[in-house]
């Protein structure tokens, strides 16, 4: 499957601001900092760029592997001594660029930050057509494991496609048996994750959840729970956003009531925090990337 050129272009410029901004990202976190403020300037410097969100800003401290962003009027700061993972998602016309960095405050982690790069690194360099994932997953655990820590086995990278952040394949951090392989003109997530090699290696769902999407259409009683289901498809589609972003569409007094309908009812679906089970600080480090002829692009 080829890609367009005007596609490609597309892809490419999602790719330079996700990489711009993610740059941006790494020198502004600051222990003490209102995680808040980090989400917006990362969301802001994405549309001052002429790109869009393509899910909330992703800041996820230590043992939170991913999907904490702060709700409004969040009041967590950045604590001393941690590991940040900083996600960030960025669109053009619906093709999405994906990419992260972990920021470091503590000297003891510095090991997991480096595998987690190098891990990285390893997968841009062995991705190609053809790849089987089963030979992606083992040649990534073999990286993590022979510097002296361990992947988390049950998150992976993914495929990319329009306005759809995980498009159905998987690219797996660890051996899986598999038949499935990558293909020319598909575009992937990648992303390491990485921790201590004591701890169970594996995320769980928390309990709080700060990112939503529309999942499908429900009849609704609520006036304004309609108004918010239209306002979230209209601006997001099927892609990730945050409460954040909604401050506004319906008048205060009826907001919560209106969102609530839109869960209970299951018009949208929510994505719960990922904390390591055994509770273990993680590192994390994403590109997109482009399967061309024989090998991959780096689109971040
Ligand atoms: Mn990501
Ligand atoms: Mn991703």
């Amino acid at each position: 499957m080829a890609i367009s050129e005007e596609v490609l272009q597309k892809y490419q410029l999602a790719g330079k601001i996700a990489r711009e901004v993610r740059e941006e990202a790494r020198k502004t976190v600051r222990e003490g900092m209102p995680i808040i403020d980090l989400c917006e300037k990362t969301e802001s410097l994405i549309r001052e760029r002429g790109g869009k969100p393509a899910f909330p800003c992703n800041v996820s401290v230590n043992e939170i592997a991913a999907h904490y962003t702060s709700p409004p009027q969040d009041k967590r700061t950045i604590p001393e001594n941690s590991l940040v993972k900083v996600d960030i998602g960025v669109h053009v016309d619906g093709y999405i660029a994906d990419t992260a960095v972990t920021v470091c405050f503590n000297p003891e982690y510095e090991g997991l930050v480096h595998t987690a790069e190098e891990a990285l690194k390893r997968a841009v360099e062995i991705l190609r057509p053809g790849l089987s994932m089963s030979r992606f997953g083992s040649t990534i655990q073999k990286v993590i494991k022979d510097r002296g820590f361990k992947p988390i086995s049950n998150l992976t990278g993914h495929l990319v496609g329009r306005y759809v952040i995980h498009a159905g394949k998987s690219l797996p951090n660890v051996f899986h048996v598999s038949t499935s392989r990558v293909n020319v003109g598909e575009i992937y997530g990648v992303e390491p994750f990485v921790t201590v090699a004591e701890a169970v290696g594996k995320v769980e769902s928390g309990k709080e959840a700060h990112i939503f999407r529309f999942s499908k259409p429900k009849s609704l009683r609520d006036s304004y729970a309609k108004q918010l289901l239209n306002y979230v498809k209209e601006n997001f589609k099927t892609l990730p956003f945050t409460e954040r972003w909604l401050q506004g569409c319906v008048p205060p007094s009826y907001y919560k009531a209106a969102f609530s309908e839109l869960l209970s009812s299951k018009a949208l679906i929510s994505y719960p925090v990922f904390i390591e089970a055994s509770r273990k600080p993680v590192a994390q480090a994403e590109h997109t990337v482009l399967l061309v002829k024989d090998r991959c692009t780096v689109l971040t």
